[in-house]
């Protein structure tokens, strides 16, 4: 089937669905200059994830040091959200998206208008300490790092402070991953974008949906993992496909069809 005449069914479904849940992967968010990690131009292609696990970074000091070091001249939060997260914030205002299931830590679903967003890797916005789980905003860390505190420890009790994503090695929080996989049984359709769907468990909240009968929609540049579990594929850039979606999606609200 051509792009246009996919486009056109899926606006279908998402037009007469119950309940929509949109997934997102890194690949939503490349238009707005941040790298994926398995795409192309991922950035495992020149950085090693062994890495980026939580072992390390409690074990090493000087990997404390350099991921602050990073993050503080890293331009995370000079992007905007592109095109593609403002058609998935129109299409909550259209009614026909309840929920954003994100594995994105950039927050640009929320600054594209989005309200209802389960963030499953957590957020680059904020920090966390790895003793007493207390969280405040980064730029508070980022302003001690720059007058010279480089591997800052949590003022409340001492410990290990870190960006509040969630690293390899890491658990995801519980509460989110139950939200997020109540939301794939109850939404009839997911839509999921920009995501290889190969990082687990988030994936699974596309698989659940799809093996709960629900109709899987898979919008990616690549193949991805669970091509052949979707009711439709969709292949493109999330900038450029999803505006037209959302616009066939309107279309056939106004025609009342
Ligand atoms: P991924 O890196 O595994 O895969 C991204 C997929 O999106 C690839 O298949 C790629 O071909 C595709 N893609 C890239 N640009 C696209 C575009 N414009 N339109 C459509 N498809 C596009 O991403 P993932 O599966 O989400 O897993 C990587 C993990 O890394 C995530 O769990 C996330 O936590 C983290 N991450 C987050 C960010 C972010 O917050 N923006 C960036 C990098 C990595």
């Amino acid at each position: 089937m051509a792009v246009d005449e996919t486009l056109g069914v899926v606006a279908g479904w998402l037009h007469t669905a119950n309940r929509v849940l949109v997934f997102t992967g890194a690949g939503i968010s490349t238009e707005s200059g941040i790298p994926d990690f398995r795409g192309p131009n991922g950035i495992w292609r020149t950085s090693d994830p062994a890495l980026a696990t939580i072992q390390v970074y409690l074990a090493d000091p000087e990997v404390r040091r350099a991921r602050w070091r990073a993050r503080l001249t890293s331009h995370i939060d000079d992007a905007v959200p592109n095109a593609g997260h403002r058609a998935i914030a129109d299409l909550e205002r259209l009614g026909r998206a309840e929920v954003v299931v994100t594995q994105n830590v950039d927050g640009l679903h929320q600054r594209a208008g989005s309200s209802r967003v389960i963030e499953l890797h957590g957020t680059t916005r904020e920090a966390k300490c790895l003793s007493c789980h207390d969280r405040m905003p980064i730029a508070r860390v980022l302003s001690r790092v720059e007058e010279g505190d480089d591997d800052p420890a949590c003022e409340r009790c001492g410990g290990i402070l870190k960006p509040a994503t969630i690293s390899f090695g890491q658990p995801l929080i519980e509460d989110d991953v139950e939200r997020a996989m109540a939301e794939a049984r109850r939404s009839d359709v997911c839509l999921a974008v920009g995501s290889t769907l190969s990082v687990w468990p988030a994936a699974g909240v596309a698989l659940t949906s799809a093996r709960a009968g629900h109709r899987l929609v898979i919008l990616n540049d690549g193949a991805t993992d669970l091509d052949d579990a979707a009711a439709a594929v969709v292949p493109g850039r999330a900038g450029t496909v999803l505006p037209r979606l959302v616009g066939a999606v309107r279309a056939r609200m106004h025609e009342g069809h």
